[in-house]
């Protein structure tokens, strides 16, 4: 058996070089060189000494997801296919804009929650990503990058934004994210790792306590009524309780917001009414308000907002007070913006045959 040494972090490194009876600064050094310089070959790892490089490929690799297809958009936008096994491809994409570069990263094969907007949503759920497919996807992407792009750090974000939910993932996300963080690693401030939810309460509340970074919560709609419909996890966590998790969440937030997006869906939700109903929902809460043009995929019953509307709904939020931006649509000619990631899933929870069974009935 041999140990992808990828999915560990500190601790759990210092544990295996402990196992082995080597000093648990090698644990460090492996990180430095697995994680900092991007080298999954033991044989260049030069400090280390020469028996423990002729050790370690007995017992460990350094394995990231083997890369399916590798697409770049008409605007720089690339996106990765990846094989994570079983008939199961997830997708990450590299947003490159002037002063930064940010990589968006699945947590899971498919999802649970089934948003009805979203393409994930629509394909169903297999399962939880490991810490090192997590992980893998930024190791991968910075390794292709740095020598593409000819720069030392590509990648200065990571957004917790890719196929799946996140906080349903907890620990493996966690793991992850502590090597996004750690200084020998990644070395990136908490402030440039968002992680995204759809409104998890016990996540958010486990977040707080364990790993801190910047969060943005999927709102969508200014009431419960419509939530329930857009985001059926609504039913089980409703605003009430969501906005109380977001409040307190703040205490240990790396930013003094919370970012509540907000996918603009014509006729649905784009209402200068809800616009208003929307303010005074979250007139408690620190928060910026990101709309997101809604990203059309095949099958789906939505439209987008027309620009009008979306400027409209926006200056409703801005007159009150609140600091609304519009998310740039990137990469929708690779199908890689948001809500249009997809990979392949096997779906273990049978949605699509529901559907298509009731669509029939
Ligand atoms: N499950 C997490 C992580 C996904 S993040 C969450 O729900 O937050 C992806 C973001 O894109 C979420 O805000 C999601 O609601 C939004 N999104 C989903 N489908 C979309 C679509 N078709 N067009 C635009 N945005 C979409």
């Amino acid at each position: 058996m041999t140990v992808n040494l990828l999915g560990l972090d500190h601790a759990a490194l210092k544990a295996f070089c402990t196992n082995l009876g080597e000093k648990p600064f090698r644990a460090r050094q492996l990180l430095r060189w697995i994680h900092h310089a991007g080298v999954g070959d033991f044989a260049a790892m030069t400090d280390m000494s020469r028996a423990l490089r002729e050790r370690l490929p007995a017992c460990a690799s350094v394995t990231a997801p083997g890369v399916l297809s590798d697409t770049v958009a008409a605007d720089g936008t690339r996106k990765w296919l990846l094989d994570v096994g079983t008939g199961n491809a997830i997708e990450t994409v590299f947003i490159p804009e002037a002063r930064r570069g940010t990589l968006c990263i699945s947590s899971q094969a498919g999802c649970a929650l089934a948003c009805t907007f979203c393409s994930t949503g629509h394909q169903g759920f297999n399962r939880n990503l490991t810490a090192e497919e997590i992980i893998g996807q930024l190791w991968l992407a910075a390794r292709v990058l740095r020598s593409d792009l000819a720069v030392e750090r590509p990648i200065s974000n990571v957004v917790m934004m890719g196929m799946g939910e996140p906080l349903a993932n907890f620990d493996n996300v966690a793991a992850a994210m502590r090597l996004m963080l750690d200084d020998t690693a990644y070395g990136l401030s908490r402030r440039r790792v968002t992680l995204s939810t759809a409104g998890l309460v016990p996540g958010i509340e486990r977040l707080r306590e364990e790993c801190p970074v910047a969060l943005a919560v999927s709102l969508h709609a200014p009431n419960d009524g419509l939530r329930n419909e857009l985001v059926p996890l609504n039913r089980k966590y409703p605003l009430k309780v969501l906005l109380a998790a977001c409040l307190r969440y703040i205490e240990k937030a790396p930013r003094d917001f919370v970012t509540f997006e907000y996918v603009m869906l014509a006729g649905v939700n784009d209402a200068v009414a809800q616009a208003r109903e929307l303010v005074r929902l979250v007139k408690d809460v620190p928060c910026k308000i990101n709309l997101i043009p809604f990203n059309p995929f095949p099958g789906t019953q939505y439209t987008r907002s027309g620009p009008e509307a979306i400027a409209r709904f926006q200056d409703a939020l801005t007159r009150e007070g609140l600091i609304t931006t519009i998310r740039k649509t990137r990469g929708d000619d690779i199908d890689a913006a948001c809500g249009q990631l997809a990979g392949y899933v096997r779906d273990r929870t049978k949605r699509r045959q529901r559907s298509e069974k009731e669509a029939a009935a």
